[in-house]
């Protein structure tokens, strides 16, 4: 691996950089920069409107969505002016919060299955940020077992082709700002799980569609319980033959770990900037024996992380797909922000469980860090489903066992079935 910048990506970079400098949003890098995982972001002003400013502004200079084809409104770029560009955005990146499920998973989906027309209505607008777009998978009965879910599209009696969909979503991300979502049904229960699903996309303002929104523990509402009471979705928005879903969900899930996994946040730089401000018995917490061998665990593994992400980088940089080694990035990272945040503040003493207006910055980062750490180890995958996916496709041990693989739908026993 050669981390160094060829003649050509340094120029891009410098390019970029000019662009950043003249054009990014510096009122409000403050408030980014002090930003941590776990925080909105952006309160000074509506985030949703600079989000979307930001988005426009890059999408019109060709900075959107850079891997994207310009056909479908993106920059044309390779993978790895992708990664300087994200090197160099900083702090403005957080910006891009409400697009992450839309560029990042529903657009490569749509890429791969839609029709030729489609792409070119839908994707701009996605990638100018006019369009939010939420992903509609999960469901009580259907999240790390995704094929177990029980949200049924049935064919509508008037010949039309048009489907009705009824069932429920949980956790769905952004639906109660989104446009569009990407919506996994059931549509065949007679054959074995996988293989009697289909995928649809349809306007988050169809008829007979509700949005509940969810309180999470540290104060934020980020996603929804999304409920489908006889909604009618158009054939011409399936993606994928009928019952054809759980290959195109692959397309979603694979982009989904990619998205998530490489460059997810340690906590590390913020905890190192603490220890180098706070003080244990009147000298730096940072000349603490102790601190300094916790420190050190940390920054290892934040490097180990430095370096697997490039790994991937390498392997994009000669045209390979990462593989399922991509989610190491994603098990280590949620697991060391959520141990690295409850070691910050237990170093705050009882100055750590204060909470409300007047709490430091400090205090308030780490604490909304270790509340958002547990979210980290679940979404797109869990630290278990992580784990079973390295064994069986990196390291060729034996496959999970999967009793009701090869029985119908219906027939598989559970409490409840609606
Ligand atoms: C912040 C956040 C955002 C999310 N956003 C979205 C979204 O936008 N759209 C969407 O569709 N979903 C979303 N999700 C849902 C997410 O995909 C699911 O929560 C996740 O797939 C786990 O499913 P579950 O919650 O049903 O847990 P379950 O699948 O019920 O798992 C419960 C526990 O059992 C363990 N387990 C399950 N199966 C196995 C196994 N085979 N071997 C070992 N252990 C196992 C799990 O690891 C977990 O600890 C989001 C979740 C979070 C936390």
């Amino acid at each position: 691996m050669n981390f160094d910048d060829t003649p050509e990506e340094a120029a891009f970079r410098a390019k970029v950089r000019a662009w950043l400098d003249a054009n990014a949003p510096k009122h409000l890098e403050a408030e980014l920069r002090a930003a941590s995982f776990g925080f909105q972001g952006v309160a000074s002003e509506d985030p949703i409107g600079a989000s979307k400013a930001w988005q426009k502004k890059k999408q019109q200079a060709g900075y959107a969505c850079l891997h994207w084809p310009k056909e479908y409104g993106g920059g044309g770029f390779t993978p790895i002016e992708r990664v300087i560009w994200s090197q160099e955005e900083g702090p403005f990146s957080a910006l891009s919060a409400p697009f992450t499920i839309g560029h990042g998973m529903c657009g490569p989906t749509v890429m791969a299955w839609a029709s030729e027309e489609q792409k070119r209505e839908h994707l701009p607008r996605l990638a100018s940020g006019e369009v939010i777009w939420c992903q509609l998978f999960s469901e009580p009965a259907g999240g790390s077992d995704l094929a177990g879910l029980r949200t049924r599209a049935e064919r509508t009696a008037d010949g039309s082709g048009d489907w009705i969909v009824n069932g429920q979503k949980i956790w769905t991300s952004g639906a109660h700002n989104a446009d569009w979502g990407l919506l996994i049904t059931r549509t065949d229960p007679d054959v074995p799980k996988h293989k009697g699903l289909t995928m649809f996309f349809l306007s988050m303002k169809t008829p007979g569609i509700e949005i509940r929104p969810i309180k999470q523990a540290n104060g934020q509402q980020h996603f929804n319980e999304v409920y489908f009471t006889d909604v009618r979705i158009s054939d011409a928005q399936r993606l994928g033959a009928v019952n054809q879903g759980w290959e195109v969900s692959l397309t979603t899930l694979m982009n989904e770990r990619l998205s998530i996994g490489s460059g997810m946040p340690t906590g590390f730089p913020e905890l190192f900037a603490y220890c180098m401000e706070a003080q244990i018995d009147g000298r730096p917490a940072v000349d603490d024996s102790g601190v300094r061998s916790k420190l050190a665990g940390y920054a290892v593994k934040a490097s180990g992380l430095k370096y697997t992400a490039m790994r991937a980088i390498t392997a994009l940089s000669k045209g390979q797909t990462p593989g399922p080694e991509n989610s190491i990035g994603k098990l280590v990272a949620g697991a060391s922000m959520q141990e690295l945040s409850m070691f910050a503040l237990d170093l705050m003493g009882q100055g750590g469980v204060l909470d409300g207006e007047d709490q430091t910055q400090a205090n308030a980062r780490f604490q909304t860090m270790l509340m958002r750490s547990p979210a980290s180890r679940i979404e797109g995958g869990s630290d278990e489903i992580l784990r079973n996916i390295i064994a069986e496709r990196v390291l060729g041990l034996p496959g999970d066992i999967r009793v009701d693989k090869d029985v119908p739908f219906k027939d598989i026993p559970t409490k409840g079935r609606g």
